[in-house]
């Protein structure tokens, strides 16, 4: 059993639906009291093993949105129930429209030692676009009351690849972003969901997506920018100033090792199952309430499943898949189950051996679904 366990709490309020955006978040705050009772009350229940614990994420939705109080009773709530490692990690991703310099310090104050700053851009028109409800001069601020709060673990999130960005503009972002030599950069491809308002303007042909060869060159050319600037390409969407400042909370979902979920909509694994509470707030503190646990659903994983997931995840990092540890949970040789695939792999030069590991190159990881496609057919 692996002792070192995460803690991820799903905070489903929003000041404003983002167009872009499929996660699971409402609007109305209302149920923000009740919501944070049922929270403790899911973590005094499903904690009784006092596992240790080395990270902490507070995700959204908008954690942000949370009284400072609040998360402080929930810090201590998990500090009552489980084994906190005293270099214990704790996310929690702010968006800068709702926030000020009081609140952080605050924030620090109670526990959390890392930010997660939903930028997004430093263009106002892009934020415009995306339906976020702050502008950049207030991100800008944002980060640098964080400095001054005391944080020293500063992440930034951005986006790229909206309809009518170009490289040039995308570089602007970029630039502002090394100016301000955050920690840590999440650098997302806007993704169209079906559903979201995103995806009903394309379905009505009111916006033209960027075809995958522009967004695959603005992949590419994000990488060689902030290598340039010393950020590691340390997993596809993330960078760091150095390894000591990856995110160890994603890192561990990426190295596969189990993790509590908690809140609505929240996800755990425990390395055999994986459950999933209710995506409704209304359903979740009723069925706390009524003494159930909140869990919609909960999935026996194959081995072949795990095996899927351990390729998919692990073709995102730079460290690639490690072929012992693969032999050691599948009892089977990486090289010899999966030859042909990887032969054509590397003819094109999408992927190389290093060592135990197998992992994509960069232009590797411009083609990543349609290998991991290749792997799906043959596994599944
Ligand atoms: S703030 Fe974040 S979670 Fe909320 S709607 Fe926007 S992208 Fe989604």
């Amino acid at each position: 059993m692996c002792d070192q366990k995460s803690i991820y709490i799903h905070v489903p309020f929003c000041v404003k639906k983002c167009i872009y955006c499929d996660f699971y978040s409402e609007t109305p705050l209302s149920l923000i009291p009740s919501y944070i009772k049922s929270l403790q009350k899911e973590i005094e229940t499903r904690s009784g093993s006092r596992d240790k614990i080395s990270t902490i994420y507070f995700g959204g939705g908008t954690p942000s949105l949370l009284p400072v109080k609040d998360i402080e009773t929930l810090l201590q709530t998990i500090g009552d129930k489980f084994s906190v490692s005293r270099d214990v990690e704790v996310t929690l991703e702010v968006n800068p429209g709702t926030i000020d310099l009081n609140f952080l310090r605050r924030l620090k104050k109670v526990g959390i030692n890392r930010l997660s700053i939903g930028v997004q851009s430093f263009n106002d028109d892009k934020l415009k676009f995306l339906g976020r409800i702050h502008t950049a001069g207030q991100a800008v601020k944002i980060i640098d009351h964080a400095g001054k709060a005391g944080f020293d673990n500063i992440s930034i999130d951005l986006i790229y690849g909206i309809p009518f960005e170009t490289e040039t503009r995308w570089l602007e972002d970029l630039k502002q972003a090394v100016m301000i030599t955050p920690h840590h950069l999440s650098c997302y491809m806007l993704t169209i969901e079906p559903g979201t308002p995103l995806g009903e303007k394309l379905k009505k042909g009111l916006i033209s997506p960027l075809d995958s060869m522009a967004m695959s060159r603005l992949f590419k050319k994000t990488s060689r920018f902030l290598s340039k600037f010393k950020y590691e390409h340390y997993e596809i969407s993330n960078f760091s100033r150095g390894s000591q400042n990856r995110s160890k909370h994603n890192s561990k979902y990426w190295d596969i090792t189990p993790y509590y979920g908690f809140g609505p909509a929240a996800h755990s694994y425990d390395t055999k199952i994986r459950s999933w509470n209710h995506q409704s707030i209304e359903t979740y503190i009723k069925d706390i309430e009524s003494g159930r646990l909140p869990v919609e659903d909960t999935e026996i994983l194959t081995r072949e499943q795990k095996m899927m997931e351990m390729i998919m995840l692990r073709l995102r990092t730079l460290e690639g898949l490690d072929l012992e540890k693969f032999q050691i949970l599948f009892h089977r040789s990486f090289q010899n189950e999966f030859r042909e695939i990887l032969d054509n792999i590397l003819d094109q030069s999408l992927g190389r051996f290093m060592g135990h590991e197998f992992a994509l190159t960069l232009e590797g990881k411009t083609h990543l679904n349609s290998i991991i496609e290749a792997f799906s057919q043959k596994i599944l």
